[in-house]
C-alpha cells in the first residue's frame, strides 16, 4: 500500500536524477507474530528479577487473595508478576502505577513480564501499599540470598540519613487557625453533599467528588492532630506558636534539605554493609535530625539478619553521648566524627564587644558550689546543660540584676539584658574513650571509608531509581515506598555482582 505523500521520489540536487527512497506508510494496520520469549535478551535484567522473585517465599502475598479455584470471581495477577513489575519499574526509574500500565502496552521488558497482558494501574497501585509485612519479609529473604552469596558480612556497617521530599508543597503548611477554618469549610461541604443518585452529574463523578471531600476533611483533622504533636516536641512558647502542619500530607515535616533549602520531607535512614554496599536496614522517620536514629537502625539490622553489626560508622550527626552509651551496651564498635565544639571562640567574644579581661579564663570555678565567680565577685550559677557530640555543655549565668548595675557591664556583657553566661564542657568516660579512639590513625582510616559506602546507596536511590520525592503520602506509605526502592537497589547489586557474571561465565 502506498502513502498519500510523495516520499518515494525526492530531489537530490539540481541537474541530478531524483533518488528512489523507501515509502513510509503510517496509515497501514499490521498484524505481526510476536515471540514473547525473544522480546528480551538472555542477559536482560528483567529475567534476573523474575528469577530471583520466583525463588522467594511469596506466601505472605497470597494470604489476602480471595480469588480461588472453584469459587466465583475474576482471576488475579500472580504476586510474582506484580512484585517483578514494580521492581523492574523502580530499576527503570519509573514509580507511577499509571506509567507501568502504559509501558505494559509497548515496552518489550514489561511485555515479556506480563506475557503481553496489560495490568490495570489500580491493581498495581493497591499492590504497592497493601502488603507491608509481606514486603518486609521479602526484603529479609533477599538479604538472606545476598548473605549466602557473600555480599553481606556485618563486619562493618555505615549508617546515614537522607532527606526525601514529601508529596506536599510548602504552601500546604498552615497554622492552627487556618487549619480550623479549612476544616469547618470542609465539614460544611460534606454536610451539604447531596445524594449521588439524585445529582445531575453522573453517579461516578458525584461519588468521586464526595470521596474527595471526605478525604480532605480527614486530612485536615489529621493535620490538627499532627500540629499538637509538633507543638509538644517544641520547648519554647514562641516556637509552639509558629508550628504549622501540612493539610496535604499531615505527617510530613519541614526539614533542611541537602542543598540548604527547607521543605516538607521525611528522613530516610539507611544502614549499608561495607562488604558490597548492600542495604541491610531501612527506616523512615519524621525527625529532622539523625541524632537518635542509630540505636533503632542497629536493632533493624539485627531483626533483618539475626545478628548485630560488629562495627558501625557514622558521621558527626550521630555521635552523641546517648549513641555512645547505647553502642557500648550492645557491644557494637562505634566509629564516627566528632562535631566541632561550639564553644564561644575569642573572635566571637570580640565580635560581641567583650573585653579580653573578661574572657572565660577571668572567671574562677568553684567546684564545691558548682558555680563561677566573676571579676566583680558575683556568682554565675548553673542554668542548664546540653549534649553536643562527645561533650556535655553546662551553662552558668550571672543574675541579670547583678550585671545591670555592674561597673564592668560594658566590657563584660555589652548589650545583653540577661546576665553574663559561661559554658563549661565536660566529657563522660565513654566520650573520653571515644575521642581517644577517634584520634588513632586506624579509626581515622576507617572513618574515611564512610562517605564512599554510606552515600553510594543514597545517591543510587535518588539518581537511578528517582526517589527524590515520594509519590505517596503518610509515614506508613512512604516507608513502603522507601522499602521498594531499597529492595530494588539490593537486587540491582545482586544482578551486577552475581547474576551477570554467572551469565557471562555460562555464555
Ligand atoms: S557584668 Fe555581671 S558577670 Fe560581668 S563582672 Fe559584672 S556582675 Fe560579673
Amino acid at each position: 500500500m502506498e502513502s498519500d505523500k510523495p516520499w518515494t521520489v525526492s530531489p537530490k540536487g539540481e541537474g541530478q536524477r531524483p533518488i528512489r527512497s523507501k515509502p513510509i506508510n503510517r496509515q497501514q494496520m499490521l498484524l505481526r507474530p510476536v515471540e514473547v520469549e525473544k522480546l528480551v535478551e538472555e542477559d536482560h535484567p528483567v529475567r534476573a528479577i523474575w528469577e530471583l522473585v520466583g525463588r522467594m517465599n511469596l506466601e505472605p502475598f497470597y494470604a489476602e487473595i480471595a480469588s480461588v479455584e472453584g469459587v466465583a470471581g475474576r482471576p488475579v495477577w500472580e504476586p510474582q508478576l506484580l512484585i517483578s513489575l514494580w521492581l523492574y519499574a523502580y530499576k527503570d526509574g519509573v514509580s507511577s502505577a499509571r506509567e507501568i500500565g502504559r509501558l505494559c502496552e509497548y515496552h518489550p521488558a514489561y511485555q515479556w513480564l506480563t506475557g503481553l497482558g496489560v495490568v490495570n494501574y489500580h491493581t498495581l497501585a493497591d499492590f504497592r501499599v497493601c502488603h507491608q509485612e509481606a514486603l518486609d519479609q521479602l526484603f529479609i529473604e533477599v538479604l538472606g540470598v545476598l548473605s549466602y552469596e557473600g555480599l553481606i558480612t556485618l563486619q562493618r556497617v555505615m549508617h546515614d540519613g537522607t532527606k526525601v521530599k514529601a508529596c506536599a508543597s510548602d504552601k500546604s503548611f498552615h497554622r492552627k487557625a487556618t487549619l480550623q477554618d479549612h476544616l469547618c469549610l470542609a465539614r460544611e461541604q460534606v454536610q451539604q453533599m447531596g445524594d449521588p443518585e439524585s445529582e445531575e452529574l453522573s453517579q461516578r463523578v458525584a461519588k468521586a467528588r464526595q470521596r474527595a471531600l471526605r478525604e480532605k476533611q480527614q486530612r485536615l483533622e489529621e493535620a490538627l492532630n499532627e500540629l499538637e504533636q509538633i507543638k509538644a516536641s517544641r520547648s519554647k512558647v514562641s516556637e509552639k506558636e509558629k508550628a504549622r502542619a501540612s493539610s496535604t500530607d499531615p505527617e510530613a515535616r519541614i526539614m533542611l534539605q541537602a542543598k540548604g533549602a527547607y521543605g516538607p520531607s521525611y528522613n530516610v535512614e539507611i544502614s549499608t554493609d561495607a562488604q558490597a554496599k548492600i542495604i541491610v536496614g531501612v527506616g523512615v522517620t519524621q525527625s529532622p535530625t539523625d541524632a537518635a536514629e542509630l540505636e533503632p537502625a542497629v536493632d533493624r539490622v539485627e531483626a533483618n539478619l539475626g545478628e548485630r553489626p560488629k562495627q558501625v560508622v557514622v558521621d558527626a550527626g550521630l555521635t552523641n553521648q546517648a549513641t555512645m552509651e547505647a553502642m557500648a551496651e550492645k557491644q557494637v564498635d562505634l566509629i564516627g566524627a566528632l562535631p566541632e565544639r561550639r564553644g564561644v571562640a575569642p573572635d566571637r567574644l570580640k565580635q560581641r564587644g567583650v573585653s579580653p579581661d573578661f574572657y572565660p579564663q577571668a572567671f574562677e570555678y568553684d567546684g564545691s558550689a558548682d558555680c563561677y565567680r566573676c571579676p566583680a565577685g558575683k556568682g554565675l550559677l548553673y542554668e542548664t546543660q546540653e549534649r553536643q557530640g562527645a561533650s556535655l555543655r553546662r551553662r552558668y549565668r550571672a543574675k541579670a540584676s547583678d550585671c545591670r548595675v555592674c561597673a564592668f557591664q560594658a566590657r563584660c556583657c555589652p548589650g545583653t539584658k540577661r546576665g553574663r553566661s559561661l559554658i563549661r564542657s565536660e566529657q563522660t568516660p565513654e566520650m573520653a574513650a571515644f575521642q581517644a579512639k577517634m584520634e588513632t590513625p586506624e579509626a581515622q582510616a576507617i572513618y574515611k571509608q564512610r562517605a564512599g559506602v554510606a552515600e553510594f546507596p543514597n545517591a543510587w536511590i535518588k539518581d537511578k531509581i528517582g526517589l527524590r520525592q515520594f509519590r505517596l503520602r503518610g509515614l506508613m506509605k512512604v516507608t513502603l515506598e522507601a522499602l521498594w526502592a531499597c529492595l530494588t537497589y539490593n537486587i540491582s547489586q545482586w544482578i551486577r555482582l552475581c547474576w551477570k557474571p554467572r551469565r557471562l561465565a555460562q555464555a
